[in-house]
């Protein structure tokens, strides 16, 4: 019962999000944002991050290299593999320990890797960031600044409270206030 009293929680939750998100941005969410909405689904819907392709400039490779020198992807895949092994042991848990069936297993795995997800995302974002202030030093504030301006073009707006939910990649206005102590585009 308490998981579909949860289930039917997280349905609002997601509505109320969702809703608030075109309000703000005003933008469109298309068949997408429905889906999101569904539980089980929304794990394996992608979220569109840019309109268009963003342009490589200095800043970006040098971001890129970033990420390299600091090891980020070893660091990330490492994380991954972890709570997956948790998810395994957390699932059979669940069907051999406690004798639930494997679908309701599911969803429980489901639900809890929620605030995980969250986490790792928050943890990504650090990354990200971590990357941008390499990338700053070696490049300098206009540099910074101008491919900040030109990543702001291609990119879909997300809200700061929307992102953290389900995105990997902070919004550059979040990327632009953190180096640049300003916002640049977004909401
Ligand atoms: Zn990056």
């Amino acid at each position: 019962m308490l998981l579909y009293i949860l289930l039917c929680l997280e349905v609002v939750l997601r509505t109320f999000l969702e809703i608030r998100e075109r309000r703000l941005t005003q933008l469109r969410g298309g068949v997408f944002a429905v889906l999101r909405l569904i539980p089980l689904v929304n794990d394996i819907v992608p979220l569109p991050e840019n309109r268009s392709d963003p342009p490589t400039s200095l800043f970006v490779e040098k971001h890129e290299e970033g990420h390299r020198v600091l090891r980020h992807s070893i660091l990330r895949n490492l994380m991954k593999v972890a709570f997956l092994m948790v998810a395994v042991w957390f699932l059979a848990a669940m069907v051999t320990r406690w004798n639930w069936s494997f679908f309701e297993a599911i969803l429980w795995l489901h639900l809890v890797a929620i605030p995980f997800r969250y986490f790792f995302n928050w943890y990504c974002w650090n990354q990200e960031f971590e990357a941008d202030a390499y990338a700053f030093k070696e490049v300098g504030k206009q540099k910074a600044k101008t491919a900040m301006q030109e990543l702001a073009v291609c990119e879909i707006p997300y809200t700061k409270l929307f992102a953290s939910i389900y995105r990997e990649h902070p919004t550059i206005a979040l990327r632009s206030q953190r180096i640049l102590k300003k916002v640049i585009g977004g909401q």
